[in-house]
């Protein structure tokens, strides 16, 4: 038997003991050696209905040990350390044979592939059963900063990724929201663009954090942060605006502060709806030129990429751990915003 974190009605997460999970011919068992708490999690627990009959164990940020291969498996050994990719596509279809496993087609126009810990079981629980394809070595990476590098720096990645073409020299980053995303990707930027960034967000503390980890200008999320934006870019705005939050406010500000021919990359999941007008440019709408793209997860590709920056020291997960058993604990720091950086549990 083992320990696990489930979510076993809406709103309710228990630390219940349950079988260790048996693996197929494909698959690893991973001793669990950390699993980071995501808003994601928040947002499943607040769900007011079931996301499956059974309890499911949450956690889809996971880096842990191989403790069992399947029968079918080559290339893999017991005792490899790494980490959970958390798209656990097909690998057959056009879209993940191009590299796009995050819009795998056989998850449908929903086009979420299932993940770990928000269907399958997931890994905040001492082991995890993992299809042996997305399991990413780490090397020496501890876990606790590797863990958070499935999601917060695997999705931060992946935005920015889609949006370089607008991030030449000159050019203005916003990242909006300074989270568990927003500090990674304030790190991303830095270490592989030459934008000035500039962090937003509604809490002093984590303006602090994005200073330290490399943003160069860090603005206050309220009615004055488009005025600012505008006012530092001339008045035509930020080549790229990254958001971590979502909510009304922040998709409107997104809306109002990119720049013509800019990328607004929508990545945070609070229920915006950001009010795109049929209407000439000059308006409070989107400029000339604007895309806005709705960024889920990554590649495969895009992780390995985020684990070599983290291999390199140029990006650092500003960690809070929690033992697996104050899970509960944990998620409601999260949820009062008291979290700086990722929370991590250990098994
Ligand atoms: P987090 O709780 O760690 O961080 C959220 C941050 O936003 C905090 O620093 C908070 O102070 C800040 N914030 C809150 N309201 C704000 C506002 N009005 N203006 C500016 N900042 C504000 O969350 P996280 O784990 O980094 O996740 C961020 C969002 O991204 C969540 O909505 C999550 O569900 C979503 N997410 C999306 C994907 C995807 O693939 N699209 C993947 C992972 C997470
Ligand atoms: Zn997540």
């Amino acid at each position: 038997m083992m320990r696990a974190l489930q979510l076993t009605a809406p709103g309710t997460l228990e630390l219940r003991e349950v079988p260790v999970p048996e693996i197929g011919p494909a698959d690893l068992l991973l001793r669990v050696g950390a699993a980071g708490i995501c808003h994601s999690d928040l947002y499943a627990l607040g769900l007011p209905v079931r996301m499956r009959d059974d309890p499911l164990t949450l956690g889809h940020e996971v880096a842990g040990t191989i403790d069992a291969v399947g029968s079918a498996v080559t290339g893999r050994t017991v005792g490899e350390r790494g980490l959970v990719y958390l798209c656990w596509s097909c690998g057959q279809c056009r879209e993940c044979v191009g590299g796009n496993e995050n819009v795998c087609l056989a998850a449908g126009r929903g086009a979420m592939p299932p993940c770990p810990g928000l269907g399958p079981d997931g890994g905040m629980a001492e082991y995890i059963r993992i299809p042996a394809n997305s399991f990413v070595p780490i090397g020496d990476l501890d876990f606790p900063q590797a863990a958070p590098l499935a999601d917060a720096a695997l999705t931060s990645y992946h935005a920015i990724e889609g949006a370089r073409e607008q991030l030449r020299p000159g050019s203005t980053a916003v990242v909006i929201g300074i989270g568990g995303l927003g500090h990674v990707a304030v790190q991303i930027l830095s270490a592989t663009t030459t934008a000035r960034i500039i962090a937003v967000d509604v809490d002093a503390k984590k303006l602090f954090l994005a200073a330290n980890y490399g943003a160069d200008e860090c603005v206050r999320s309220d009615a004055d942060a488009v005025r600012y934006i505008l006012d530092r870019t001339d008045g035509r705005g930020a080549e790229a605006v990254f958001d971590f939050v979502g909510v009304d406010a922040t998709v409107r500000l997104a809306v109002e502060s990119v720049a013509p021919n800019g990328a607004y990359r929508m990545v945070g999941l609070g229920g915006g709806v950001s009010e795109i007008a049929a209407v000439p440019a000059g308006g409070p709408g989107l400029p000339w030129g604007a895309t806005v793209r709705k960024s889920y997860g990554g590649t495969k590709s895009d992780l390995v990429e985020a684990v070599a920056l983290a291999r390199a020291g140029k990006i650092t997960v500003e960690v809070e751990q929690f033992d697996l058993a104050d899970g509960p604990a944990a998620f409601e720091r999260l949820e009062r915003g008291e979290i700086t950086g990722r929370a991590v549990l250990i098994p």
